[in-house]
């Protein structure tokens, strides 16, 4: 049985307005089973504003960041990651948005604690929700499936079984900046299986391994990246709708 101390860090730094370290250990949020709809079955459509990033097809709105064509593979309805060809990230920018997409670990587990299933979905290219196997595999907390990287964990774990598809409904609002100056930061709200495990969760600056993070000032608008963290997650039906009606908090 793994311990919490085994997986978490004591040499980090603490993160400010905590009483934990980066990657430390802290209270583990519970298991929820989510509904067991359509976690084996086709993905529903997209609605009619969405702007389809994969729909089963091609890599066609994907580049590989390091330059060049996206290597992963696009076959049966879902894209793959091919291990050391590196991050991918969409052709087109975004800021302010509603995010849907779907993923599943590979149904044979290898690995333990950040090494089953690990995988994540950048905002902006910059912020990273995590994707990992979390089906009764201890990790550090703030590294869990769907937390906030190094930042915060989910509220609950809403795994389903390794193999099986999962979803995440994301509504992201992009940090501003004036100039330089950082005038508002980022917040996120994240259904996880349809369970809610952010509820408009202020982030404190681009997503960090080991360190403590703040803002610095990047354009309005960003490219989704899917992380290729050597391990073999599939992805299906991603799509984002970019009329959120934010405001400005007005
Ligand atoms: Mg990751």
């Amino acid at each position: 049985m793994t311990e919490l101390s085994d997986v978490c860090y004591d040499d980090t730094p603490l993160i400010p307005g905590t009483d934990y370290r980066v990657h430390g250990p802290r209270p583990v949020p519970p298991v929820v089973t989510p509904p067991q709809t359509n976690c084996r079955q086709e993905p529903d459509s997209p609605p009619s504003d969405a702007i389809v990033l994969f729909d089963g097809g091609d890599l066609s709105e994907w580049k590989n960041v390091k330059g060049g064509e996206a290597a992963w593979k696009a076959e049966n309805g879902c894209m793959e990651v091919v291990p050391k060809t590196g991050d991918i990230q969409s052709k087109k920018n975004f800021g302010d948005c509603q995010l849907h997409l779907e993923w599943a670990a590979p149904e044979e587990v290898k690995g333990k604690s950040q090494g089953r299933g690990n995988s994540g979905v950048f905002l902006m290219g910059l912020y990273e929700i995590q994707v990992l196997d979390c089906f009764e595999n201890p990790t550090y907390p703030d590294g869990q499936t769907a937390a906030i990287y190094g930042q915060c964990p989910p509220l609950v774990n809403a795994c389903r079984r390794p193999g099986e598809w999962q979803t995440y409904d994301i509504l992201w609002e992009a940090p501003r900046f004036e100039g330089d100056k950082l005038q508002r930061p980022a917040y996120v709200t994240v259904l996880h299986n349809g369970i809610m495990v952010h509820h408009h969760k202020k982030l404190m600056g681009p997503t960090e391994h080991k360190k403590t993070t703040s803002y610095r000032p990047h354009p309005a608008e960003g490219p989704l990246q899917l992380q290729d963290h050597g391990d073999l997650v599939r992805y299906r039906n991603i799509w984002v709708r970019t009329h959120t009606g934010y405001d400005g908090g007005n």
